[in-house]
């Protein structure tokens, strides 16, 4: 993914539409509602492999939390090793 396609997945965020922080929640609560926005969004698939790929581990990024994007990394190593 460049630069220039990060940039327009980025542009078509439904999170253009609110502070930063509400991605960067610090509770369960803030996750909720980080995830509502997400799911509302036209780039969550995009997001989410920007995070995974770039290791990105604070926030919510494609719809998903510091500890589900985890669970993913580790389930797609799992999968790598076994093929
Ligand atoms: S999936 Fe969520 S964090 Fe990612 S661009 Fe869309 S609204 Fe923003």
């Amino acid at each position: 993914m460049n630069e220039e396609s990060v940039a327009n997945w980025m542009a078509e965020g439904a999170c253009r539409a609110y502070l930063p922080n509400t991605f960067f929640p610090s509770d369960g609560v803030g996750v909720d509602k980080a995830r509502k926005i997400c799911a509302t969004c036209s780039v969550t698939a995009a997001c989410l492999e920007y995070a995974l790929k770039n290791h990105i581990d604070h926030g919510v990024w494609g719809g998903c939390s510091e500890r589900e994007r985890r669970r993913i990394s580790k389930r797609r190593r799992i999968a790598v090793q076994a093929i």
